[in-house]
C-alpha cells in the first residue's frame, strides 16, 4: 500500500517508520496539511493518513478521488473532520484509531485542572527569578469538590476514575447511561443539574451537530459563579466569544484548554516568529487564569506507539479485502 501521511511531523515519520517494519507498506511523508490546493500531492497513492486539523471536506475528497486514492486513515478517534457521507458516495473507506490511550487525554486532563488551580506553572516562573512571594497562588482542595464530567466513554470513564482517587464527587452527563460507569461512583446527572452543582465541568463527548457549542452564554449563565471549564475534547464545544464575557465578568474564574476552534491555524506550528492574527485566540491568552495548551493531550510515547500499530494494522486489513478493521460508518 502506497500510503501518503499529511500534516506530517518528525515524531510522526519516527513512530510509524518504526512500527512500519512489520508491514514494509511504501510510506510518504509532507508536512502540508490536507486542503483543496494539497489533495493533488495524493496522486499515485492508494491511502493517504491524516490528523486532526487536516480537512476532507467534500471539495477535498472530489479531488482525492480524481487522484485515485481509496483509503482515509485517520491517525484520530475523532472524525468530525471528514465528510463520511460524501466519502461513501466517492467509494473511499475511512479508518480510525478508536481508542490509543484514553489515559493520556485524561492525565493531561487532570493536569489542566492541578496547573490551573494550583498556578504550578506561575510559581515556576516566580521561583526562578528569585521571587518566593505566594500572593496570587492560594488554589483550593479538589477533595469534597463537584466535578462535572460530559461524556463518559473512554476518556470521559478514566478522568472519572482519577477524580474520584482525589475524594472529588463525579457528576456525569451522557446520551447513553452505563451500569459500570455508576459502579465506579459516578452519579449519572441532567444537564442542567451537572451545570448548577458542579465546582469543575470538562468536556468528553465528541463533536456532532448536537453537541456543537454546547457550552454557549445559555449554558454558562446555568453555571456556578466562579466554576472551572476544561475543555480537552473538540474547540468547537465551546463558543469561545461567550467564554470570554463568562472570563470578563468573572462567572467563569478558570479556563483550560488544550483544544481550539480555530487551532487549525495555529496549533501544532512555531509561529513564534510570527504575528498572530487571531484576536478572540490572543484575548484568550491575556487572561492570567486561562491555561492553553496546542492540542498536545494525546501525546504521550504509549499513546504514539498505539496510533501508528493500529493505523498500520487498520491499512492492511484494508489491503487483505473484505471487512475493514475500525472503519467509520
Ligand atoms: P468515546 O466514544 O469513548 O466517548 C464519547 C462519549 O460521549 C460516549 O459515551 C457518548 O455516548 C458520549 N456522547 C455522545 N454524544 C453526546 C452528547 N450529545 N452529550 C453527552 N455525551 C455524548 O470517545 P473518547 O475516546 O472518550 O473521546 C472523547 C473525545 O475526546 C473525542 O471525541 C475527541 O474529540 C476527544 N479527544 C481529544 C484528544 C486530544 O488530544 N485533545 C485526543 C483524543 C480524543
Amino acid at each position: 500500500m502506497k500510503t501518503l501521511f499529511f500534516s506530517a511531523k518528525q515524531y510522526d515519520k519516527n513512530s510509524f517508520t518504526d512500527q512500519n517494519k512489520t508491514h514494509n507498506f511504501q510510506l510518504e511523508f509532507v508536512e502540508e496539511p490536507l486542503n483543496r490546493h494539497t489533495a493533488v500531492l495524493a496522486k499515485g497513492f492508494d491511502a493517504i493518513c491524516i490528523f486532526v486539523n487536516d480537512s476532507a471536506n467534500a471539495e477535498v475528497l472530489d479531488v482525492l478521488a480524481e487522484q485515485g486514492v481509496k483509503l482515509i486513515a485517520l491517525r484520530s478517534a475523532g472524525y468530525n473532520h471528514v465528510d463520511l457521507s460524501k466519502a461513501k458516495e466517492l467509494g473511499i473507506k475511512v479508518v480510525r484509531v478508536p481508542a490509543y490511550s484514553p489515559y493520556s487525554v485524561a492525565e493531561h486532563t487532570v493536569a489542566l485542572i492541578l496547573t490551573i488551580n494550583r498556578k504550578t506553572h506561575r510559581a515556576y516562573n516566580r521561583v526562578r527569578e528569585g521571587n518566593f512571594s505566594l500572593n496570587g497562588l492560594m488554589g483550593f482542595d479538589l477533595h469534597g469538590k463537584t466535578v462535572g464530567l460530559i461524556g463518559l466513554g473512554k476518556i470521559g470513564v478514566c478522568t472519572a476514575k482519577i477524580l474520584l482517587g482525589f475524594g472529588c464527587k463525579v457528576l456525569g452527563y451522557d446520551v447513553e447511561e452505563q451500569e459500570e460507569v455508576k459502579q465506579l461512583g459516578v452519579e449519572y446527572s441532567s444537564l442542567d443539574n451537572l451545570y448548577l452543582k458542579s465546582d469543575i465541568i470538562s468536556l468528553h463527548c465528541p463533536l456532532t451537530p448536537d453537541t456543537h457549542h454546547i457550552i454557549d452564554s445559555s449554558s454558562i449563565a446555568k453555571m456556578k459563579k466562579g466554576v472551572m471549564l476544561i475543555n480537552t475534547s473538540r474547540g468547537a464545544l465551546v463558543d469561545t466569544q461567550a467564554v470570554i464575557d463568562g472570563l470578563k465578568s468573572e462567572y467563569i474564574k478558570y479556563l483550560g484548554i488544550d483544544v481550539y476552534e480555530e487551532e487549525a491555524d495555529l496549533f501544532f506550528e512555531d509561529l513564534s516568529d510570527k504575528v498572530i492574527k487571531d484576536d478572540v485566540f490572543m484575548r484568550l491568552l491575556s487572561f492570567n487564569n486561562v491555561l492553553i495548551t496546542g492540542h498536545q493531550a494525546f501525546f504521550t510515547e504509549e499513546a504514539m506507539r498505539e496510533i501508528s500499530r493500529v493505523t498500520l494494522g487498520n491499512i492492511a486489513s484494508f489491503e487483505r479485502g473484505g471487512e475493514v478493521e475500525n472503519e467509520v460508518v
